[in-house]
This record gives structure tokens, sequence and C-alpha cells, in this order.
């Protein structure tokens, strides 16, 4: 048995696909006819851009419009003057072989993309994913091509690149890749096509080989290749109770979110545009708790005009039908950029000039996204949501603005809700100890656990070094947690979570203890919220929440909620 991490639920037991990723070795030549080199790259150019347009076309059977996203990307790559040119430059500068010129290029492109940090780990993905295929169709190489299987198979990778899951297709019943994270971009594909994965298992490469028997358990975490019958039959009856169980989930879809002595909560969905819309709803969401704005604004080419973003709101409050829609404002800047703005060089671009702080100093950009989501307040039920709020200050000046902004459209004629609502989140600790005075002037707070947990335990959220800091169940986190639900309550407002917390299964008992009111998360975590809270007696959360608080460390209160759990 290899053990490997669990990141995408589902059993399975099927055939090996083995993945082969052909070795590709660049040697260098010096090239006679360079005239003739670089016709033979300009072909294999065209060559690639074809073949990576073949795999879009497949891939749009099945994925979401933003999750072809990637080949867009690859398609621009793979059409960037930059490296025609670059390449080109080379061949004819250096006498040098087309292949090795492509290698030199995607070494040094890959070096600069390593020097920007974490955010850039895409772009690295990208060219190494444009590059290799380029290469590939160079020397001849074959690259294995996925949508070509047709039985029941695991595939067993090393790893899988963003085009490969593209092309997952129905006969795909899992995969294990010997590297990778619960956040790897292959576990987040998985994930969204339901398909079960176990990544980071190490070993799984030398171990199996294709047409081998594999039982592959994505809720423990663990294979088992060629397995005798009774293991067999155990993994064949964990499939079947997975499957029944999540088949026994839907019966939640349309259910209240209501504890066994009758406490109603509220679950939500997260989402990054109206793809999503879709998802939240046909998970049971009650409403979408946060839409992260800024990939309207990332998407874009220059900053998207008060139309373009007047008719993304209306779509999603529409699409909603009449459910709330938390909207933050712009949330740019920390290890999100945009390609048509320089942000100012800072040494700690988390704490600097990002979010709410951008946009009061930059306030034409603020007014812009506050008009086209005033114009759309009419289509739903709004919710105005600020982040990064640290101080009073800041909220009120923020609010003032909608303010402004709304008079200016009722003079214009224009209609705006009368009913929408303007709150804030809670995602630096000084607003969540502060949370009693702010909730005089928000009518709501959004608990941004993601960055709560990072600025509160001084620990970057990104880093692996110091990931052994990021405890959504130290106490001090729950206290605060505490604080900003107690502050709301106290002038009559709602706290919710769009963290990645409030989704979390041994989160939710918590959380309800703690009186939260409302749960936004990933929308295939709400029904199993929904199971959570359904079960559970909202005297017997509180219980729990109050012993939690008293714990010394996080290790104490997981195992408050295990002990709770079972
Ligand atoms: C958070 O900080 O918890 C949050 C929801 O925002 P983001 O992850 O977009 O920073
Ligand atoms: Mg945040």
């Amino acid at each position: 048995m290899l053990k490997g991490i669990a990141a995408s639920a589902g059993v399975s037991v099927a055939k090996v696909y083995k993945l082969e990723t052909p070795e590709v070795v660049i040697v260098k030549k010096t090239v006679e006819d360079v005239d003739a080199e670089v016709a033979k790259f300009e072909a294999a150019l065209e060559k690639t851009k074809k073949d990576i347009e073949g795999v879009k076309e497949r891939a749009a059977k099945r994925l979401k419009p933003e999750e072809l996203e990637v080949f867009d990307a690859h398609l621009m790559m793979a059409g960037d003057p930059d490296l025609h040119d670059q390449v080109v430059a080379s061949i004819k500068n250096d006498s040098v072989n087309a292949e090795y010129a492509v290698d030199t290029y995607a070494s040094t492109a890959i070096a600069i993309f390593e020097t920007l940090g974490d955010y850039f780990k895409e772009r690295i993905a990208d060219v190494k994913d444009v590059t290799f295929r380029l290469k590939c169709n160079l020397l001849g190489v074959m690259i294995p091509d996925l949508t070509s299987i047709d039985e029941p198979s695991v595939i067993v990778a090393h790893d899988l690149t963003p085009s490969d899951t593209a092309q997952l297709n129905e006969w795909v019943k899992g995969f294990c890749t010997e590297i990778g994270g619960k956040t790897s971009h292959s576990a987040i594909m998985a994930n969204s096509l339901e398909i079960p994965a176990v990544v980071g298992c190490t070993g799984i490469l030398a171990a199996a080989k294709t047409g081998d028997v594999i039982a592959l358990d994505a809720l423990d975490g663990e294979i088992v290749l060629n397995p005798d019958e009774a293991t067999i039959a155990a993994y064949n009856a964990k499939a079947v109770a997975f499957a029944e169980e999540r088949e026994a989930l839907k019966v939640l879809k349309d259910a209240k979110s209501i504890t066994t002595d009758g406490h109603e909560v509220e679950l939500a969905g997260n989402i990054g545009g109206y793809a999503d819309v879709e998802g939240v709803l046909k998970n049971g969401g009650e409403g979408v708790g946060l839409f992260r704005t800024e990939f309207l604004y990332m998407g874009a080419k220059d900053w998207p005009t008060e139309e373009e973003q007047f008719q993304a709101y209306k779509q999603v409050l529409e699409g909603m039908g009449g459910k709330k829609v938390v909207v933050r404002t712009l949330d740019i800047g920390g290890d999100k950029h945009l390609d048509y703005y320089d942000f100012p060089q800072e040494m700690n671009p988390f704490l600097g000039y990002r979010a709410i702080r951008l946009c009061l100093d930059q306030k034409d950009i603020f007014r812009t996204q506050l008009r086209a989501l005033l114009r759309a307040s009419v289509y739903g039920k709004l919710c105005i949501m600020f982040p990064m709020i640290a101080t009073v200050q800041e909220f009120c000046d923020a609010k003032a603005i909608v303010k402004e902004e709304e008079a200016k459209l009722i003079a214009e004629g224009v209609a705006v809700s009368p009913d929408y609502q303007v709150g804030m989140m809670v995602e630096i600790p000084a607003a969540a100890v502060l949370a009693e005075q702010f909730s005089k002037y928000a009518d709501f707070f959004s608990i941004g656990t993601n960055d709560l947990i990072q600025y509160s335990m001084a620990c970057d959220r990104m880093s692996q070094k110091v990931s052994y800091l990021y405890q959504p169940w130290n106490p001090s986190i729950l206290r605060l947690i505490k604080m900003t639900i107690e502050g709301a309550h106290k002038n009559g407002k709602w706290a919710g979570m769009c963290g990645a917390m409030a989704g979390e299964p041994k989160a939710v008992p918590i959380l309800l203890g703690l009186g939260l009111d409302e749960f936004s998360m990933s929308a295939t975590q709400i029904l199993n919220a929904r199971k959570q809270v359904t079960n559970i007696s909202f005297e017997k959360a509180q219980e729990l929440a109050a012993k939690c608080i008293e714990q010394d460390t996080a290790d104490q209160v997981l195992d408050l909620v295990a002990e709770y759990i079972k």
C-alpha cells in the first residue's frame, strides 16, 4: 500500500494508465543552414498552436469556459512575438539548432518568473507546457494523447499539467500523482470534475505500470496496486458507500440549514464570476457569500469599464434569482497583480498598498465599480463588501463614497435598490478586536480567515516553510472569530465567514456554536455542511465551542472536535 494526499474525494478500482511523459534530451548543435532551421522552427510553432487548439476543442466538451482559459494562456504564449523573435534571433546569431534555442528561451523565462514569487507559479507551468510541446514537435516526439483512453482507467503520472487535466474524459476514474499538494492545479481540477485524486504519492511511478489494477482511495489517500479479491471487494464497497452518500446529500439540496433544535443559518457559495453561479445553485447554496470581483480585473487587458462591470454584476444577481449576493469590491495587490497597472515596489506587499487602501487612494477606480454595483442592485439582493478594512475611518470613508455615487445616480434618474447592504470583510485582527464599534456602521461582517490567520499568526499564507503556523483551530483565531460575531450581534448585524475555514467539516460545528450566521464556501462543500448543521443541536455546538476557546493549543481543539464528531 502506498500513501498520498487525498486531494479530491472518491474511491475507484480500475486499470492503470501510466502517463509517461517522453524524455526530451536537448543537445546543442551547430547548424549550417540557419534559414532552413528557422523554417523548421516556424513550422513546429504553427503545429504547436494547432495542437493546443485541438486540445482546447476536445476539452471544451467537459470543462467550464473559465477552465479553458489555461489554453488561451497557452495560445497567447505560443503566439507571443517575443518567443518567436528571440528563438529566431538565437538560431540566426548563434547558428544553433531550434530545439536548443527554444530550451534556452524556456530556461530564461522560467528563471525570470521564479524571481517574481509564488504568484507566477502558473506562468512557469504554462511556459514549461508550451515549450515542451514545441520541443517535442521539433524532435518528432509523440506526446501521449489522454483523450484516447477508452476503458475505465486511473492515470498514474509524475504530475498532471493543466493541459493533461483538461483532456480527461469520462473513462478516467481517478488519478494518482507522484508530486503535488491539495492546492496544486491538478487537485483543483479533479475537484471541479469530481474525479477521485491522490497526489504527492511518492513511489507510485516506480511501482505502477500500465495495465496493472489499482485500487485508489481518495478519501484516506491510500493506493493498492494489483489488490487481491478481498481488497477489491472492500474498495468497491467503499466506492458504493461514497456514491450513496453523495447521492443522499443531494436530498438536502432544497432543505433548510437548521439545527435539530431549530437554530437556522445560511449556507452560501464563493464565486469568481457568473460561470460559478450554476454550481452554487446546483449544490443548494442559499446565496453567494463572496463574489471575488478581482477576476474581472485580472482577466482584462485594461481597467474594466462601468458598463462591463454592470453587465457582470447584473448577470450574477439575476442568475441567483433574488438570493443574496455579497460582492467584494476590488481586492487587488498582495499576490494579485494586473498586467496594466504598475504596483509600487514594497518590501511587504501583503501589508502594503492593496484592496481598500488602493481604492480609497485611487477613487476613480473605486467609483466606477461602485456605480456599476449600484446600477445592478435593482436586479437582485445586493450586499457590497469592502476588503481589508483596518479602521472605522476607512469603512466610513468607503461607505460615504457609495452614498455619494448613489445620490449621483439618482440625480441622473438611474434606479438604485433602496435596500442594498454595505458591509466589510474582517480579515485584519484590528477589525476583529474592534468589531463591536465597526458594527455601528457596517450592515454585516464576513470573516476572511485566509488572511485573518496569516495576519494573526504573522505567517505568510503562501509559505511552505512556516505553514505549521497556519492554524485555523488555534484558540486565538477562534477567539477573534467569537469577538467578531458577538460584535456584530451587539448592534443587530449579521456575521458570516467566506474564508476557507467556513467549509471545513472540522470547523463547522465550532463556528455554528460560536453563533456564525452565514457560512460561505466552495459550492461542492455546501451539502456536506448542511448535513452537519442539520444533524447537530445548537446547544451541543455551543457547548463544544465554549470548550474549544478555553484550550491552549490547536491540537487540543482538534481532539475535542474529533471526539465530538465521533
Ligand atoms: C480571506 O482572506 O479569507 C478571503 C476570503 O479572501 P482572499 O482569500 O481572496 O484573500
Ligand atoms: Mg483576503
